[in-house]
């Protein structure tokens, strides 16, 4: 699920900076040493509390005893990885390399996630909030949020990033058109089950089997959490409204 795997971004200098910590993987830590070049990275940045993200902070802060640990506070999950948090806020300036970067409140895929701006070059390290050739997951069971997703791609664009790091596939080169892309892909989405309701569908696996023509078995689950996600954003909105474990559009 997370393609060919995940990136950690190191920011050399006054105060070495990884984003993102990884999985703990021996070979990524062996790596990082290298590209510190003898220097002690002084802290890690972390995008969000998913595993592929932040797991990794166990195994650096054993190799790594001088790092600090940085997030955004989710609080049902962060103990998971028992490593001292430093708490980030939205609109905090964060040294880091020879430069400093703003932490920007970006919820959605998931509650605690963060991007990290370099406004002198419109730099963003984007987390999970973009990927290149994909859309990404709301995990409706995750505390993933529709309605924040597409509002944090609003508050992103406004921005108006020049290249985008992200935490998965290639370095984006051209993030406003992708974003604009994902508000339109939602869009489309939301107009499917929208119509799926109409034509008498009430629950999300058969709207997942009448929107997603040749799904995958494996990838059904994720599908059934994208449409509740979508499900739970409209019924926020007052177009649909729930009854048991059945959903009903409201016409007006
Ligand atoms: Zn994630």
């Amino acid at each position: 699920m997370t393609g060919a795997g995940n990136w950690t971004w190191l920011i050399p200098g006054r105060v070495p900076t990884l984003v993102d910590a990884g999985v703990g993987n021996p070979r990524h830590l062996d790596a990082l040493e290298e590209a510190l070049g003898g220097a002690a990275l002084a802290q890690v940045l972390v995008t969000h509390g998913h595993s592929d993200h932040a797991s990794g902070a166990i195994a650096i802060a054993e190799r790594m005893p001088a790092a600090r640990f940085l997030k955004m506070p989710w609080p049902e999950r962060d103990h998971r990885w028992e490593v001292p948090w430093v708490s980030v806020a939205d609109g905090d300036t964060i040294e880091a390399g020879d430069t400093s970067l703003t932490a920007i409140h970006t919820p959605g895929h998931a509650p605690d996630h963060l991007c990290f701006w370099h406004g002198g070059t419109r730099a963003m390290f984007g987390g999970d909030l973009a990927i290149e050739g994909t859309t990404v997951w709301i995990p409706s069971t995750l505390q993933g949020d529709l309605a924040a997703y597409l509002a944090s791609l609003e508050r992103v664009l406004a921005l108006n990033p020049a290249r985008m790091f992200p935490g998965h596939g290639p370095v984006i080169d051209a993030p406003a058109s992708l974003l604009r892309s994902y508000i339109a892909h939602r869009r489309e989405r939301e107009g499917q089950v929208l119509d799926a309701l109409r034509r008498g569908d009430t629950r999300p696996e058969t709207i997942v089997a009448r929107i997603y023509s040749d799904l995958r078995e494996a990838l059904v689950p994720r599908a059934r959490e994208t449409v509740t996600a979508h499900l739970q954003k409209l019924e926020r909105g007052g177009r649909v409204r729930r009854a048991g474990e059945a959903w009903h559009i409201i016409e007006t």
